[in-house]
């Protein structure tokens, strides 16, 4: 007589999702910079269970300390760039080093990141049933020749330059997240995501906000790379992290800009943080690095018609938080 075939085991995906209303989270490149305040966010809610997956090759488990150990929380020392198998509803795939001296510094790496990790995501999404957020940018749009960027724009990217492997890296990112989804049916959600500051950014890592606020708060000048006419909008993190979490729960797929549309040249953010944090450094023009867009702005008519979202933190009111957290892990304590 031939065994028959035991029935299959009900899958913890499956119970949690019919029997209960918890929901168990993957978060790829949760001990970066956006990654841990979006774990900080989700962690709140009881009914969450996060699990991150992290190489810390920008990123550090001193981002999440508060969660290790917690019964919801699990940390994973992975590359999404190899296989994972783990059981989720839900993936916030972040992994991908963001900061241009780290993407450039080994650009097949970044690559493959993009590229082989955004595929195994999918393909974990695909297996599980779950739904999958990319963080695409705002330099899919490369140096934009319309302005503001709507999320229609096409963009103006160089294929075969020093910023392609991050760039063209998520354009493909996107393009599997969008094969995926008509191949397979699999539930995504792109958000562009424009330039976000705030506290536990890399203190060294090259982007302009953490430079200017540290190289003021150790009394070094503040480098403006030329010609500092070149422009950004500044989005803090937690406005950041809430338009992410509403994409993720909302009903479309994207791509949905989110950023915020206050708009200000190199020079005039080294001007505000040498006027709110300290007037005794200098502004110093430096050369810049090829490729620069020079100008960057989102439209986010979209985000606020189908999201509800708009960020609130202005410029003025979030460097001061950066400020604060600076000052502590720098060991630069306000005078008077
Ligand atoms: P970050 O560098 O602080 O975080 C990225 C995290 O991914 C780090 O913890 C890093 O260790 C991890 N990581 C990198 N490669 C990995 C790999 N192969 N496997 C596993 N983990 C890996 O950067 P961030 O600013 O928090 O950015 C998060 C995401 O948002 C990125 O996808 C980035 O492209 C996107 N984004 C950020 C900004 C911004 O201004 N911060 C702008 C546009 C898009
Ligand atoms: N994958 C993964 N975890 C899973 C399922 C798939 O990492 O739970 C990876 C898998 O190794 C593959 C990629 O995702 O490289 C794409 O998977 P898919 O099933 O779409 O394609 P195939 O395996 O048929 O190439
Ligand atoms: N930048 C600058 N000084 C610095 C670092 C950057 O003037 O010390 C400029 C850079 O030329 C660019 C802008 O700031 O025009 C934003 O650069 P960042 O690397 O922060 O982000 P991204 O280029 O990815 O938007």
């Amino acid at each position: 007589q031939t065994p028959s075939k035991p029935p299959p085991l009900p899958s913890p995906l499956r119970f949690s999702k019919f029997f209960q209303s918890n929901m168990r989270i993957l978060v790829t490149g949760g001990a970066g910079f956006i990654g841990s305040h979006l774990v900080d966010k989700l962690m709140e809610n009881e009914k969450n269970e996060v699990i991150v997956v992290d190489n810390y090759f920008t990123g550090s488990k001193d981002n999440l300390r508060k969660w290790i150990g917690h019964p919801r929380f699990e940390l994973i020392r992975h590359d999404v760039t190899e296989p994972l198998l783990v059981e989720v509803d839900q993936i916030y795939h972040l992994a991908c080093p963001a900061s241009p001296i780290f993407y450039k510094h080994n650009p097949v790496k970044t690559i493959k990141t993009n590229v082989i990790g955004t595929l195994n995501m999918l393909g974990l999404a695909k297996r599980v049933g779950a739904r999958i957020l990319l963080t695409s940018t705002s330099e899919v749009y490369g140096d934009p020749l319309i302005h503001p960027q709507p999320e229609t724009y096409w963009g103006n990217v160089n294929p075969i330059g020093v910023r392609s492997c991050y760039d063209e890296g998520k354009r493909v990112a996107e393009t599997l997240m969008f094969d995926y989804h008509r191949q397979h049916g699999i539930e995504i959600r792109i958000a562009r995501i424009f330039n976000t500051y705030g506290p536990r950014m890399n203190i060294d890592d090259g982007r302009v906000v953490s430079n200017f606020i540290a190289q003021a708060l150790r009394g070094e000048p503040l480098t403006v790379q030329k010609p500092g006419t070149q422009t950004r909008s500044f989005c803090f993190v937690s406005d950041m992290v809430d338009g992410l979490i509403r994409l993720m729960e909302g009903e479309n797929t994207g791509p949905i800009n989110i950023g915020n549309p206050g708009e200000f040249t190199m020079l005039e953010l080294a001007e505000t943080v040498k006027e709110l944090i300290n007037q005794k450094v200098e502004i110093k023009m430096v050369e810049n690095t090829p490729d620069d867009p020079r100008q960057r702005k989102p439209d986010i008519t979209k985000a606020k018609e189908l999201l509800g979202w708009e960020p609130k933190v202005k410029l003025r009111d979030g460097l001061p938080l950066m400020e604060e957290d600076f000052r502590l892990r720098l060991g630069v304590p306000k005078e008077n």
